[in-house]
């Protein structure tokens, strides 16, 4: 351990001097992790309910995932899309039969299967008439950092310095139905939703405003996509958010990536037939997406993720249930919202000091959009896990004064 202790703030000197200083990082550095837990580099654990923002859905060092990197990293890490691999085909069918798409590109990042799904949305509308190009997001929304896809993110302060933007993006307010009615129009290429919110605040879509998204997409023939990186892959206690709708729906294009290979990068975009169709060969491509050593991971993230489902729902809504026990007893709790492992508590006041608080009693959340605490755990929670978290945030909450 000494050792570790000794070496640990020259990383962050380094980081210091060398690294591009676009992280507010918290000074922590995190060396290994097991279950639902990580220590850092002086040993201390730490329950972890934000687990690489999404991305470690089965905790850490899962062992039938160990089993599955270990063993295919020995036989082929990569080999390119020349070729054909053995994993490729086979997690296509599998996303397609669980999400009721019917193709499927892969890549390693949510931003990566977002411009790929703007790229279907751009040249769906061109095929029809060169006026349809615009897209339809929300704002608050979040859908990556490249131009296409913080384009259509309807949040300020990520794009004011990288103007101007893709032309054609257009905002409305999340479950303003008569917004969404005036802004689509047969110009309208493509729609873009997060059925739940992440970075904008965990805020889920009504089911009318879903439902309309839908209808308008369908009479003015622009695709509807859900950009399920954040919402999807499990999170909700179903496969994808759309599944979980009490009038499911189906849409034209999904994004994924997070969870997907359970902390390998990996993305896709998987689309009907319909929409699929508008990319021809030599359109698209990558070099790393699809590769045999993230699609045998993600194929074992799959079938452990099936198992998980009613873990999801079950313990899911116990955390829900004691965190609004909470908000009976702290009044500056304004709201508990999501749905699974997606988990929102809104409060009066910025949640920066909170999250610090708790990091300090060993418990890893996060803050979103300055006044929301967000828990975005490992599917493998359980409702001891659950107990020790609301104990921390007891503990953290009585002490905490909501400023006047
Ligand atoms: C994280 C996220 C993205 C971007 O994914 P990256 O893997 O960081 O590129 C896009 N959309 C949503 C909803 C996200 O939560």
């Amino acid at each position: 351990m000494s050792e570790v202790a000794v070496a640990s703030p020259s990383v962050i000197d380094l980081e210091k001097q060398y690294l591009f200083q676009n992280y507010a990082r918290f000074p922590l550095i995190l060396t290994r992790g097991k279950g639902c837990y990580v220590y850092d580099s002086s040993g201390k654990r730490y329950l972890d309910l934000i687990a690489g923002i999404g991305v470690n859905a089965l905790g850490h060092a899962h062992p039938r995932m160990m089993k599955v990197i270990r063993a295919q990293a020995a036989r082929m890490i990569h080999c390119s899309n020349l070729y054909y691999n053995e994993y490729q085909g086979p997690l296509a069918e599998r996303i397609a039969k669980v999400s009721g798409l019917d193709r499927v590109f892969f890549c390693n990042s949510g931003t990566e299967a977002n411009e790929a799904a703007l790229k279907i949305v751009r040249a769906h509308g061109r095929k029809i008439s060169p006026d349809k190009f615009e897209t339809v997001a929300l704002n608050g929304s979040f859908h990556g950092r490249t131009f296409g896809a913080l384009s259509i993110t309807g949040q300020e302060n990520y794009r004011r310095d990288f103007e101007p933007m893709l032309p054609g993006a257009r905002f409305v307010n999340r479950n303003d139905i008569g917004a969404l009615e005036q802004t689509v129009t047969d110009n309208t290429a493509g729609i873009v939703l997060e059925i739940v919110q992440g970075e904008g605040g965990v805020h889920p879509l009504t089911e009318e405003f879903i439902g309309k998204a839908r209808e308008l997409a369908n009479r003015h023939n622009a695709l509807l996509v859900c950009d399920e990186i954040q919402c999807g892959v499990g999170r909700p206690g179903t496969y994808f958010s759309y599944q979980m709708l009490d009038h499911p729906m189906l849409p034209d294009v999904i994004t994924a990536a997070k969870p997907l290979a359970a902390g390998l990068p990996l993305g896709f975009v998987a689309a009907t037939e319909r929409a699929a169709s508008v990319i021809a060969p030599g359109q698209h491509g990558t070099t790393f997406g699809g590769g045999p050593l993230a699609c045998h991971a993600a194929l074992e993230f799959f079938d452990i993720l099936d198992e998980l489902l009613p873990n999801i729902i079950h313990v899911g809504g116990y955390f829900r249930m004691r965190l609004m026990e909470l908000a009976r007893h702290f009044s500056f709790i304004k709201e508990v919202r999501g749905v699974g492992m997606m988990i929102g508590v809104e409060l009066e006041f910025a949640g920066k000091q909170v999250v610090l608080d708790c990091m300090e009693k060993g418990l890893l959340i996060n803050c979103t959009h300055n006044t929301v605490l967000r828990a975005l755990p490992p599917y493998i929670l359980s409702e001891q896990d659950v107990d020790r978290a609301i104990t921390v945030l007891k503990g953290v909450f009585k002490k905490t004064k909501a400023p006047a």
